[in-house]
């Protein structure tokens, strides 16, 4: 087994976790259309900050991980090629496949008269019926077919950023969908030679691992766009506060207590997305999907409710210098995609304030978008003096340190903390936190 030879075709987040954690059980090659990328890895360098990726990385090219740009037909007769290149959505709501159709007919092109069999692997998040209805069509145009000439798996990633290497390395269950037994066997022996722990690998069709992947995602937003709207209640009873409430309904085992943690709505390059292909995909499938539907609008909407904060406390905005701390979506990633950080900044300008903005790791994605219209400070002791407000948007350890002294040193101490993670007791400051009533 540990002869098998790995191609991964697509490498952010997912591919290039896998690709640090194979490659240090296999023969394994990265394949990204970004040169510029491929030249950054090729120096054994990410090119995004991922906590642990750095250390795997090192050790997987070391025992012979390399990168390429270009999808050839050496790549294709590996005998596993994963798909894990981006499924955004189109300025419609549908998702966009032309980075999952282009993939396929590269793999096409190359597949033929090759004397291995491969297994071709859907791991990006791909509507229901992509791999049977899309993938497939464009894999066999040649007069290949499925289950004879290659294989064509669904096997959905559920890693979150962050915690990228530690799920990779620890996935909390492997789905593998596929239409015949033999096609998932060989990808279930592959992920048994790899992990030492017994794993939970759930083996189905390729549909059912393309909606579980949906549904997963779906779920959890739902979660926190419930959580929301209970925090948003909370704000107006006074002697209530959000967490203790979730707290005590999360020890109910029906409901869990993961991702009850209110707070200004959920980013990244996933949730908003997913939940919105999947309305998409639910309308076009004859289905009004009204709950999805006011998931996604709560969350839309949640941005308002620190906006709202935000205005209770200082009436006229115009010419305030307000501090946005955190701006990537969540805390140990820079990824800033959909980050409810960037709308608030955006509403802030609209009103005429002055930006400041802090995070750990995310300042560089950030100038790319506000530019000029902002400014950036590294220290968070200094961006605090002489401000009119500061608002916690992600929940970083050094947000959690922040100290009353530095707090004391702004024109008007007031604190919005959309995630509840500082403990105030000093009448001079005024700590307002979403959900306590
Ligand atoms: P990403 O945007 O970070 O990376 C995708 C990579 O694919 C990029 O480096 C891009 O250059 C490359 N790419 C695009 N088109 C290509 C092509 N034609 N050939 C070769 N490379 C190409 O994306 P990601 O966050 O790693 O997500 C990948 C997939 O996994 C998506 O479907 C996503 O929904 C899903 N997913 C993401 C996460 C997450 O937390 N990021 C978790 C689970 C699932």
């Amino acid at each position: 087994m540990i002869n098998k030879k790995i191609a991964i075709i697509g490498l952010g987040y997912v591919g290039l976790s896998m690709a640090a954690f194979l490659g240090n059980h296999f023969k394994v090659v990265g394949v990204d259309s970004n040169k510029e990328k491929i030249r950054t890895l090729e120096k054994g360098r990410q090119y995004f900050y991922e906590p642990k990726m750095s250390y795997y990385l090192k050790r997987a090219i070391k025992n012979g991980l390399t990168f390429t740009d270009q999808i050839t037909k050496e790549i294709v007769s590996s005998d596993f090629v994963f798909i894990t290149v981006g499924t955004p959505i189109d300025k419609y709501g549908k998702i966009d496949l032309s980075n999952i159709k282009s993939v396929s007919t590269s793999i096409a092109k190359n597949m033929t008269n090759l004397k291995n069999n491969p297994s071709i692997i859907i791991k990006s998040t791909v509507i229901p019926g992509t791999a049977m209805h899309v993938v497939k069509p464009i894999l066999e145009k040649n007069d290949l077919k499925e289950s004879v000439d290659f294989d064509l798996l669904t096997n959905p990633e559920f890693l979150r950023e962050g915690l990228a290497m530690h799920d990779t390395i620890s996935p909390h269950s492997i789905v593998i969908g596929g239409s015949n037994n033999a096609s998932i066997k060989k990808l279930t022996s592959l992920y048994k030679a790899t992990y030492t722990k017994k794993q939970n690998i759930i083996e189905t069709n390729n549909i059912t691992a393309e909606v579980i992947k949906y549904a997963n995602n779906a779920f959890l937003a739902t979660k926190i766009s419930f959580i929301n709207s209970i925090a948003n209640i909370c704000q107006k009873l006074p002697g209530t506060n959000v967490d203790k409430v979730a707290e005590i309904i999360g020890m109910d085992p029906r409901i869990g207590k993961q991702f009850l943690k209110a707070g200004p709505g959920y980013g990244g390059s996933c949730f908003p997305k997913d939940v919105q292909a999947l309305i998409n995909f639910a309308n076009n499938i004859g289905y009004e999907p009204i709950l999805l539907d006011a998931v996604k609008n709560i969350n839309t909407l949640q941005v308002n409710t620190v906006m709202n904060l935000i205005k209770q406390n200082l009436k006229n905005l115009k010419g305030k210098k307000i501090c946005v701390l955190g701006l990537s979506f969540k805390e140990n990633t820079d990824d800033i995609r959909e980050s409810v950080s960037v709308k608030l900044v955006d509403l802030l300008l609209k009103q005429g304030c002055n930006v400041f903005v802090h995070d750990p790791k995310a300042m560089d994605n950030i100038q790319l978008v506000f530019k000029d219209r902002i400014t950036y400070t590294d220290s968070l002791k200094d961006i605090l003096v002489d401000s009119d407000c500061a608002v916690i948007m992600t929940p970083w350890q050094d947000y959690k340190n922040i100290k009353e002294k530095d707090l004391l040193t702004m024109r008007n101490p007031i604190i919005v903390d959309t995630r509840r993670i500082l403990h105030i007791d000093n009448e001079k400051i005024s700590y307002v936190g979403l959900g306590i009533g």
